[in-house]
């Protein structure tokens, strides 16, 4: 976690050239994200009086007597300069997320944001499978919150891979249960360029392998290949298997 906002406050003239050219001064508060986005604040409504999203360059300077911020993106030039500097401050700040628990060790608050479930604490992040939900229980060895994840079968394990890995539950339930439809031998669960597959055993002779989708089996396509319900529909474990039919 080391990221921050800085915000600044004052009575500032607000300059923005390009599109949208106009200048206005007030008391405005405005506040610097991260990714050098800009926005401008005056006390009505929800939006900026001006902002520039991810500037392609920053300038901020500070001295006794106030501020000032030029931020440049192509023709775009937004430019805030303090008359009366009324505060300045940096927080940290951390991405939100849907809260999932806490750390059983630390107390850490956990929260979901797209793909990972992180810590607002530390570095801590744990990937997720895709298509994965974050459970109510929680791991009986380390007391992290359990996960649902499809591939092939559904699947409740904790959240922390190191702790209960989602290979080796599908290794254990799906490993030489399917058959390479070009070779004839079996299907090895593998994981391989950070995607967990399906691969045939007689590798490097047969290079043969299928990602696993994020979907549970329902069905055996006229291939021999276990057939997906997915969040995208039905597919073949080979999703460019000339025999399925949806
Ligand atoms: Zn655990
Ligand atoms: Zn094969
Ligand atoms: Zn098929």
């Amino acid at each position: 976690m080391s990221e921050t906002i800085r915000v600044f406050a004052g009575d500032c003239t607000t300059t923005f050239e390009g599109a949208r050219a106009r200048t206005q001064r007030g008391r405005v508060v405005i506040v610097v994200k991260p990714d050098r986005t800009v926005l401008v604040h005056d006390a009505d409504g929800y939006q900026p009086v001006a902002w520039l999203t991810r500037p392609d360059s920053l300038t901020v300077e500070t001295d006794a007597g106030g501020f000032g911020l030029v931020a440049r993106a192509g023709e775009q030039v937004l430019r805030v300069v303090a008359h009366e500097r009324s505060g300045e401050a940096e927080y940290p700040v951390t991405e939100a997320g849907v809260p999932v628990g806490s750390h059983p060790d630390t107390g850490e608050p956990l929260v979901r944001t797209s793909g990972d479930v992180v810590g607002l604490d530390s570095d801590l992040r744990y990937p997720l499978p895709a298509g994965a939900t974050v459970l109510d229980e929680t791991c009986d060895a380390c007391g992290l919150p359990k996960i649902r994840a499809e591939a092939g079968g559904v699947f409740e394990i904790c959240l922390d891979r190191s702790c209960e890995s989602l290979d080796d539950a599908v290794r254990e339930r799906y490993d030489r249960e399917w058959t390479c439809p070009d070779c004839g031998s079996d299907l090895r669960i593998i994981r391989r360029g950070g995607r967990l597959l399906a691969g045939c055993d007689a590798y490097p002779d047969c290079d043969t392998a299928f990602a696993i989708p994020a979907g549970v089996v329902v069905d055996e396509c006229d291939c021999g290949l276990p057939v997906f319900e997915t969040a995208r529909g039905r597919r073949c474990l080979d999703a460019t298997c000339d025999a399925f039919e949806a």
